[in-house]
């Protein structure tokens, strides 16, 4: 086959291999499989899976930030991904989108509440601590929260993420009790709406999951211990799952070697990693809308391929649409 590409265009693709004109530029890829840029709609091109992640944020400048930025995003564009949705970051990772210019879908600092996954200080000794507010996505009334989305409007983010449950690597005890209430879901989500913004939420547990896709969230990450009632909410909503299941499955591995994460977090990681390909083959054959995303960061940039082999393995008792 040979396809004609003009500037950013494909033009068209024609079958055997067609001369190129004279002003054409031909590359040889006939012993290459070439594929369409592939999407990840979960990662986080801020930072990569490291036994001293929890120093880091303590010793990195965001210059130091940065510069991995640009070699995890190299990785990425390298494994054949060329759209990324970065769902949480310092604000660093919208410098990145602004410097690439394309293809990267931002959220800056996740909408938490206090404690909660993606609290910034968890863990911290208590004068460090502090008493971070919205400005730095935590909140703690309906208020806050839709001074939290419209702080990240400000900041440029293209989209809010929410940590809807407790989560895997964050050092607190609890991996998936709710974290929100009814009323600061509905003030987020309707804010970001105002704004024209997306919504994704990290959720493992139930209820949490629950409320969020009662309240109108666009996107389930992860989505661990999803049951079947809120599957069939999902399908009535249109809510998408993003699975990350590649992600769990590194995690629950990593939790065995000694000393890689924190003591809080082994239990966490192997009690809910290894789930998520159960709950992914549960949500496929449910009909629930499925969007590809690999949590990368979690794991090593550039292997958000692997995600495929997980996703084709749990669906394979069923034939054909997920080729
Ligand atoms: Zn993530």
């Amino acid at each position: 086959m040979t396809i004609i590409v003009e500037g950013q265009k494909i033009l068209a693709i024609e079958k055997g291999y067609s001369k190129p004109g004279s002003a054409d530029k031909l590359i040889d890829l006939s012993k290459k499989t070439v594929m369409p840029g592939l999407i990840d709609m979960h990662l986080h091109l801020e930072s990569e899976t490291n036994k001293d992640q929890a120093l880091m944020r303590f010793t990195s400048n965001e210059a130091d930030i940065a510069f991995l930025s640009t070699l995890y995003a190299k990785k990425t564009l390298m494994a054949g991904f060329t759209t990324v949705r970065d769902l949480g970051g310092s604000g660093v990772n919208i410098s990145l989108r602004n410097a690439i210019a394309a293809g990267i879908i931002t959220s800056a600092k996740s909408i938490v509440t206090t404690g909660g996954h993606a609290d910034p200080t968890n863990g911290y000794r208590k004068d460090l601590m502090g008493d971070p507010g919205p400005k730095e996505g935590v909140i703690n009334s309906p208020e806050e929260a839709r001074q939290a989305v419209r702080q990240r409007y400000k900041d440029g983010s293209d989209m809010i993420k929410i940590t809807a449950t407790g989560g895997l690597l964050s050092i607190a005890k609890d991996g998936s009790g709710p974290q929100f209430t009814n009323e600061e879901l509905k003030a987020i989500i309707e804010t970001a709406k105002d704004y024209g913004m997306h919504t994704a939420a990290h959720a493992h547990g139930t209820e949490g999951m629950k409320r969020a896709v009662l309240a109108g969230i666009t996107t389930i990450e992860h989505g661990t211990l999803m049951d079947d009632e809120i599957r069939a909410l999902m399908k009535e909503k249109g809510t998408y799952h993003v699975p990350t299941i590649f992600a769990g499955m590194f995690a629950a591995k990593q939790a065995k070697v000694m000393g890689y994460y924190h003591p809080l977090v082994v239990p966490k990681a192997l009690a809910i990693g290894s789930q998520i390909q159960d709950t992914f083959s549960k949500s496929y054959k449910a009909g629930v809308k499925i969007a590809f995303g690999t949590d990368a960061g979690v794991y090593p940039h550039g292997e958000n391929g692997k995600e495929f082999v997980y996703m084709l393995a749990a669906t394979k008792n069923r034939e054909g649409d997920c080729n």
